[in-house]
């Protein structure tokens, strides 16, 4: 799906119009994938587009900062402020997905990034449902990717980093040359992780399982935690535990969570139906829930949003 220009991007602290929120071809993070981002969405809401866990989302880009030794010569609300006041200036009101990016800059060449300019923007720009209408409504055909998620111990997996995504990349194209929707990959030691830019879930003897995010080499998801905490909420059980591949094959269930993807169902797995082949009534249901929550139908999470205006 191509872009949708908006007209302005915040970057270091301006806004700045769309065509010219551009950067030089020497910035290291080009070059070595040395920056961090976030992927958000804001929502429309019955009292107006509203951004849903944004101080969540912000603090874990400090958090995967912090792990590539990366100051942000902001703070968290500083950025909060910046994220509202792009989607207000662009009114953006029937809501959108935000990018912000964390890069190193233009200053200097070599792997050693401690000495180049730290550089932030902020994007945001009307975007549908990252798996398609087709997906959400459903289901999703999925592979298990021949490319293994990072180890933890090769790149720090706990954190969103650019040039990490080169793996998700790889995978997907995988999945899409052969005639799937999307990948889900194994750990370095072949249990399930995550699929390129979600998180799993599958629904095992009435309750729901994901794997572990740290030793799994997963991300530890918003939506993931987002769906953990309206699940529990209605009376299901939700366990991490390590998973392998034949779980999925077992699975009552199975859903992806992401917030560009939002809640999707997987439909099969490696050609295998999972449970009937169509979206399961536990899946049916936590994706209405999240849907109500992020659009502020539901009280008790109205603390998850950031109203713009
Ligand atoms: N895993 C990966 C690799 C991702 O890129 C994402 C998207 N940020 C997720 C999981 C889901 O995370 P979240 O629910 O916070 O968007």
């Amino acid at each position: 799906m191509p872009l949708t220009p908006t007209d302005k991007i915040w970057m270091d602290g301006d806004f700045v119009d769309w065509a010219d929120a551009t950067v030089h071809v020497l910035t290291h993070t080009m070059h070595y994938g040395t920056g961090v981002f976030e992927g958000i969405r804001a929502y429309p809401t019955p009292n107006g587009v509203a951004v849903f866990r944004l101080r969540d989302h912000i603090k874990r880009l400090f958090a995967s900062a912090k792990v590539f030794m990366i100051d942000i010569p902001y703070t968290v609300d500083e950025l909060v402020d910046a994220t509202i006041a792009l989607v207000r200036v662009n009114g953006l009101d029937d809501g959108c997905y935000i990018r912000p990016l964390v890069y190193l800059g233009y200053g200097e060449m070599g792997l050693n990034p401690i000495p180049c300019p730290v550089k932030v923007s902020i994007a945001a720009w009307p975007w549908g449902t990252y798996l398609g209408d087709e997906g959400v409504a459903n289901g999703v055909s999925t592979k298990i990717s021949s490319w293994r998620r990072h180890d933890p111990n090769a790149v720090p997996t706990a954190a969103k980093g650019t040039g990490m995504y080169v793996n998700s990349s790889l995978a997907k194209m995988e999945a899409l040359r052969g005639g799937y929707d999307e990948a889900i990959l194994l750990s370095a030691d072949g249990n399930v992780s995550e699929c390129t830019g979600e998180n799993i879930f599958i629904v095992l003897n009435g309750h729901l399982v994901t794997p572990h995010t740290s030793d799994s080499g997963a991300l530890a998801g918003i939506t993931q935690r987002s769906v953990e905490t309206i699940a529990r909420d209605l009376g299901y059980e939700v366990v991490y535990e390590q998973m392998i591949r034949t779980d999925l094959y077992a699975a009552e269930e199975a859903f992806l969570t992401g917030t560009a993807a939002e809640v999707v169902p997987i439909r099969s797995v490696d050609d295998r139906d999972v449970g009937t082949g169509k979206p399961g009534p536990i899946t049916k249901q936590l994706q209405q829930a999240y849907f109500s929550t992020v659009r502020g139908e539901i009280d008790r999470y109205k603390d998850w949003l950031d109203y713009v205006r």
